[in-house]
């Protein structure tokens, strides 16, 4: 293959991945979104391999379909609420493919001869976050598998301990550049110094905060990556690289905004531990399903509010169902969507998606609170901190500033949920004890296939 061929077809890529990018940010264009960055990433593949000589076609076909399958099995075997896990492990990876590239680039040059400057810059780079991604993803996998204890692990000093290992790093790094040898002691330094460091950073985070660290750390894995490209002058690695690294960054900083929290909060503060709250005191009212179904029967609009516990409970096909049979009896149906619902970003879009609500029925946090005092019913399905009106109104709550979605503006809320147990945030929900709020106790599925039966029967 020509070079200009070679280019053209990754500019080609390039183009399917920016498209694709694109097409992930709504709903209804997000599959097709998916399957041409997919279909990008197989032409930088085929195209980068054959053009070096590398491998010879039918090893290609090989690995395609051995990946393929791998992808395909593990799509369809993890579990939607172990998603953050399965895509720390894809981070990792990530990280130490582009570790090994940049290494491997180091052994490009000829035999005795060094690398240049430049070279050595990008393969320490590339070997650094590379590195750090890899350890770190796999401390974050640990940590939400619950192989690891999944608490903030503090101890004094820590933050010293990390910045003298980030220091130690970029010291071997200047001294590997400088003498950028393949057997360089300094590299070897780096190499482990990269991996203690990945896990020193993440041990002080608690599990419940991962998903923020995995969008970081996927951002890491693009970088590595973009380095790793520089490393081997690939431009198609640079540019897919720095789309990682970029959405990574554009994520992680959308989910510290929709809980009201720094990055450096995230990451140095160790909230993912037990976090204890002012008791909140009143009374709950509880309700049943055949009370509950006749109050959602005579109502004109009825919006849902999907959180973690619809995941748990895999709700969503009945509510799915419920949704319809209210929309048959003349009720305007939404489902109003928190960006932070759920334990990682569009987790309830996916969940919904998959039980085929129409996409215009999904509206955002900003949009459906104006309309929350119009609202007959909202139905909160397993949220809870994300309906937290002391987010709102209490300066002291851990969750204070939070943008929530004010379903106790509504006339009437239905909380689904099995017990008075608080959510992620360890916090009390004032909602719980609200004059118009009935709380329908039970597993998420079980409660919304009883209120099915109640406006059926
Ligand atoms: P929460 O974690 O606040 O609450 C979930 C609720 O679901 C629990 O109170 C639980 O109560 C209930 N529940 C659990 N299982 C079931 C079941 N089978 N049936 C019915 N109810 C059930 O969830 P939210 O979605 O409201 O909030 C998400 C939280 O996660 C936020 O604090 C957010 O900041 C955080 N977070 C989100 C990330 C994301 O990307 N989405 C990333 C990191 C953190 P009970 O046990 O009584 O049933």
């Amino acid at each position: 293959m020509t070079n200009v061929a070679v280019n053209l077809a990754y500019i080609v890529a390039a183009v399917l991945f920016v498209f694709g990018l694109k097409m992930l940010g709504s709903p209804d264009t997000a599959r097709r979104g998916n399957a041409l960055s997919a279909a990008g990433m197989l032409i930088a593949i085929v195209v980068t391999l054959l053009s070096k000589g590398i491998v010879e076609l039918h090893w290609i076909a090989i690995a395609a379909v051995a990946g393929a399958v791998v992808g395909a099995l593990a799509a369809r075997l993890v579990a939607m609420t172990a998603m953050p896990e399965m895509v720390a492990l894809f981070n990792g990876s990530g990280g130490i493919a582009s570790l090994l590239v940049g290494w491997a680039a180091l052994f490009g040059v000829a035999d005795g001869a060094s690398a240049s400057t430049f070279t050595a810059t990008t393969v320490f780079l590339s070997v650094m976050i590379g590195g750090v991604t890899f350890s770190g993803s796999l401390v974050a996998w640990g940590k939400l598998a619950e192989v690891l204890p999944s608490s903030a692990l503090t101890f004094g000093g820590q933050r010293f301990i990390n910045a003298g290992l980030l220091l130690a790093l970029v010291v071997c790094g200047v001294l590997f550049i400088v003498e950028p040898m393949p057997d360089s002691p300094f590299f070897i330094a780096v190499l482990v110094l990269a991996f203690l460091l990945g896990i020193m950073a993440v041990v002080p985070i608690g599990g419940a905060d991962m998903p923020v660290v995995i969008s970081l750390l996927n951002s890491y894995s693009g970088l590595a990556a973009c380095a790793a490209g520089f490393a081997i002058n690939n431009n198609v690695l640079i540019v897919s690289g720095s789309l990682v690294g970029a959405a990574g960054i554009i994520l992680t900083n959308i989910m510290c905004k929709a809980m009201n929290r720094s990055l450096a909060n995230v990451l140095f503060s160790g909230f993912g531990a037990i976090q204890t709250s002012a008791k909140v005191e009143g009374e709950v009212k509880p309700i049943n399903a055949d009370d509950a179904g006749l109050i959602l029967e005579a109502a004109s609009a009825v919006t849902f509010v999907p959180g973690y516990g619809m995941a748990v409970a895999q709700a969503q096909h009945v509510v799915q169902e419920l949704g319809e049979l209210l929309e048959e009896n003349g009720c305007e149906v939404t489902y109003a969507i928190h960006p932070v619902a759920g334990r990682m970003p569009g987790h309830m879009n996916v969940l919904l998606a998959e039980a085929n609500v129409p996409y215009d029925q999904l509206v955002e946090m900003d949009d459906v609170n104006p309309r929350m005092p119009n609202i007959d019913v909202a139905v909160v399905i397993g949220a809870n901190d994300v309906v937290n009106p002391s987010a709102r109104n209490d300066a002291g709550s851990p969750i204070y500033g939070m943008p929530i979605i004010n379903v106790d503006h509504a006339r009437t809320v239905f909380v689904l949920k099995r017990s008075m147990a608080s959510g992620f945030a360890g916090v009390d929900n004032p909602l719980f004890f609200g004059t118009n709020t009935r709380m329908l106790f039970g597993d998420a599925k079980a409660s919304v296939a009883a209120l099915i039966a109640s406006l059926k029967g």
